[in-house]
């Protein structure tokens, strides 16, 4: 098994700041990389920014910019709002780099040497603000159906990537599992319309443009440039070092990618086009692309024109970054479209971060002083069956990550909470300290074991809390170490509970 794990986002098109279905997806990536460096030494998360296009000329002439000066504006937009969020990646590349436009022209340069690029005419609806041409299949009242605007039509002689020639290969690494080079698509009911797609027929598509200054020459014929989306595509291998023989250390350690993460209409470019970019490299491809749903916003589309775009940091005023992390990724399953309600957000936060994790941690660690001075020392025979149990609902946590299933993985840092906050009622401590203080100490140490694996589960999801929970009830366990050994309960290694710091203050 390879040492390394490597996951990707988009890279998102800076022709505006980011909203909060960026953050959704990047939150997501950067809850499976925590949880991943538990037990991997080598994890890379990469981000970035996607700069080329006539959108971002379009963008950057309206705030009188050149396109350069314009998407650096931008990108310190996106990671500021990646600090203020705690997303901890690895790279962030730009498709301005020079690295990635060296990359670019070597793997175009690559494909023209194969015979897998020819010239053709071409003539087609585009769509600007796509920057892709649709099929007329894709329309809806003649208009794009995602923007609402008139494609028009173009014609020009360009270049040609030779897409139709890898269909039979991509057909056959998408459904055979046991195939060396199976290539997973997630959640299955994508994967399900990929292949029906995949099965109508492939065309072979155009890959240049003639009149878009803003964007990278092909290195055989400058007069054209590359598609955007080609350029963008070959930013998960340019990030780590395929164009850079001294760098290629970086390339053999990572790739092929683990997790592509991605919305779902950007689908297609990720499961059809980029393997069948690869394939004609022979170069391995990625072990699985997930593709996330679409939400609305309080029932309704996000768009700039209704004014109801929601940004994360609007989030963040009223929750924090902790729980913003938490509630995004819990608001509908991960895989599925759904709803963003702020007054939902509400009722959540207060629910399962409030009254449930929240109020658990202070319940137990209040008791812990009160009755034993902050000094809670293991039980004879400890681990007890009773504890034990919560082995049970640990168990999944590894293989909800690998699926990519992060709402299942939290899910299982509430049902800890609620299991704890039951084990107290049953047991009712206050009973106990007028009769057993024996038992007492037992059922506290038990419940103080369950903090501490609220705050292993929660270094991924919450990290500022875990620090927190970590320090109240004084663990001097590495962390990371607990996360590993998830099979097996550690006992507690701190000398003394402290008061704890309300972590999540209720919201009225
Ligand atoms: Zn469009």
């Amino acid at each position: 098994m390879k040492d390394s794990y490597y996951i990707t986002t988009p890279i998102y098109y800076a022709n505006d700041v980011l909203h909060i279905g960026h953050t959704y997806t990047t939150v997501a990536a950067d809850i499976i990389t925590r949880w991943k460096k538990n037990s991997v030494n080598n994890v890379f998360f990469l981000t970035g920014s996607d700069e080329h296009g006539s959108k971002i000329c379009e963008a950057a002439k309206e705030k009188n910019k050149e396109p350069l000066a314009y998407c650096n504006e931008i990108v310190d937009s996106f990671k500021n709002t990646w600090q203020q969020l705690n997303i901890e990646y690895t790279s962030f590349i730009r498709t301005t780099d020079t690295v990635h436009i060296l990359t670019v022209e070597k793997f175009i340069q690559a494909l023209y040497d194969n015979g897998d690029i020819y010239k053709s005419n071409y003539e087609g609806l585009y769509c600007v603000p796509c920057e892709k041409f649709l099929s007329p299949t894709e329309l809806v009242n003649d208009l794009c159906p995602d923007h609402n605007t008139k494609p028009v039509k173009q014609c020009e002689e360009n270049y040609f990537f030779r897409l139709s020639k890898y269909r039979d290969q991509l057909i056959e690494l998408i459904t055979n599992k046991n195939h060396l080079q199976h290539f997973d698509i997630l959640p299955e009911q994508r994967r399900n319309e990929v292949l029906g797609k995949l099965k109508l027929g492939l065309d072979d598509i155009s890959i240049s443009r003639t009149n878009l200054p803003w964007a990278i020459p092909l290195p055989f014929d400058k007069s054209q440039t590359i598609y955007v989306w080609i350029d963008a595509l070959l930013n998960y291998i340019s990030a780590i070092g395929y164009a850079d023989d001294s760098e290629k250390t970086q390339f053999k350690k990572f790739w092929p990618a683990d997790v592509h993460l991605l919305a779902k209409d950007i689908l297609w470019f990720h499961s059809v086009i980029w393997p069948a970019m690869l394939l004609a490299l022979k170069l391995p491809l990625p072990a699985k692309v997930f593709s996330h749903g679409f939400f609305t916003v309080e029932g309704q589309k996000m768009s700039k024109t209704i004014g109801n775009v929601l940004h994360a940091e609007d989030l963040v005023k009223i929750y924090g970054v902790d729980a913003t992390r938490f509630l995004l990724l819990t608001a509908f399953p991960f895989g599925s479209d759904g709803d963003i309600s702020l007054a939902l957000f509400k009722e959540k936060y207060n629910a399962h971060l409030a009254n449930n994790i929240g109020n658990f941690v202070s319940r137990v660690t209040n008791m812990a002083q009160k009755y034993f001075n902050g000094k809670v020392t293991i039980p004879e025979n400890w681990p007890d069956p009773e504890i034990t149990e919560i082995l049970k609902i640990l168990e999944p946590a590894d293989t909800h990550i690998s699926n990519v299933r992060v709402d299942s993985f939290i899910e299982i840092m509430i049902s800890l909470s609620s299991w704890g906050n039951l084990y107290i009622d049953k047991n009712a401590p206050w009973q106990l300290a007028k009769t057993d203080m024996k038992a007492l100490e037992k059922v506290l140490y038990n419940a103080l074991i369950i903090i501490k694996y609220i705050a292993v589960l929660s270094s991924a999801v919450m990290p500022e809390s875990a620090v927190k929970i970590w320090k109240t009830i004084d663990e001097k366990q590495d962390i990371q170490e607990c996360a590993r050994n998830l099979a097996k309960l550690s006992p507690l290694t701190g000398s003394n509970v402290n008061k704890p710091e309300i972590l999540f203050p209720k919201i009225l």
